[in-house]
């Protein structure tokens, strides 16, 4: 009786976490895994947000793939039909760091016809960077800025980003090759990475703010979060999160705050803010990158 009413204290007095989760690269993301769709992709992925009665997460779009494959209008058919708004990702994915102001301004706009089109009425103007790349000077970074003001976009930051894309390519390869081992470690070290960086989020968050924020955790809608996205948010919610919308999560005062520094590899909102504070970042795991790459060839 004692312990259960410790227990309870101790969850009543656990700060509240909450995350929204945001998809990167619609309509089409990563290898497609044998027996796969772009359109079951989708599906699956609205599906288990749904189940675990998730708000609606925004996709990021990328129109291009639409003018070179027409047919993935039905990706994104889906993904509106559930409720689920489109934002802008660039037309082409350029990566700043390597493209003029002026060619990314043309690059933004370029994305707007698809759009205004597949989102009718509603707001689509929330913009995500590419790469995640704001600039690797300031006058690029502050003239992008500028221009997504300008139009009428807000910056949909990050702030949790385990490079869950990193999965997909191999997933795709060891399941073509039905290697069952390789599948089960590709399971549990993107589960691994995925705890290891939701928990170095919370503590960057600590170190930049001095509390806990809303975070915003960067997802892409490929073939392995299919069978990943469940036990991620199982795992979130172990750790106490909920989940809210994009716009729920930028209510926090801590995206209005700029860090304000170039580089030509920025990241997070976080890690661009602990670069330019040059605060010490908490040891964590490293992304198991090298292994991804050479499994199942
Ligand atoms: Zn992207």
């Amino acid at each position: 009786m004692i312990r259960a009413l410790i227990l309870l204290l101790a969850a009543a007095s656990a700060p509240a976490q909450q995350v929204a989760l945001t998809f990167d690269d619609l309509p089409a993301h990563g290898a497609l895994p044998p027996g796969a769709t772009r359109v079951s992709i989708a599906k699956d992925i609205i599906q288990a947000l749904q189940a675990a009665k998730a708000p609606p997460a925004w996709g990021f779009l990328n129109a291009q793939k639409l003018d070179k494959d027409p047919a993935l209008a039905d990706v994104l058919k889906v993904w509106t039909d559930a409720g689920f708004p489109l934002g802008s990702h660039t037309y082409s994915h350029p990566d700043l760091t390597a493209t003029s102001l002026q060619d990314f301004q043309q690059d933004i706009a370029a994305n707007e016809p698809a759009l205004r089109s597949l989102m009718g009425g509603k707001n689509w103007h929330w913009f995500r960077y590419p790469f995640l790349h704001e600039g690797d000077t300031l006058e690029k970074r502050h003239a992008v800025i500028a221009y997504l003001k300008q139009n009428g976009y807000r910056i949909a930051q990050t702030t949790i980003d385990f490079e869950d894309y990193a999965w997909n390519a191999p997933y795709a390869r060891c399941l073509a090759r039905n290697d069952q081992p390789a599948i089960d470690w590709l399971k549990s070290s993107y589960i691994s990475t995925a705890a290891e960086y939701i928990e170095l989020g919370q503590k960057m968050a600590r170190l930049v703010y001095g509390r806990d924020i809303r975070h915003v955790m960067l997802l892409h809608l490929g073939g392995f979060q299919t069978v990943m996205l469940p036990k991620l948010i199982d795992l979130l919610r172990e750790r106490g999160f909920t989940l809210i919308t994009l716009e729920e999560a930028h209510k926090d005062p801590a995206y209005q705050s700029d860090p304000d520094a170039a580089a030509k590899n920025t990241g997070t909102l976080l890690e661009q803010w602990m670069d330019a504070r040059r605060i010490e970042y908490p040891p964590h795991a490293r992304k198991p990158f090298a292994r991804l790459e050479a499994l199942c060839r």
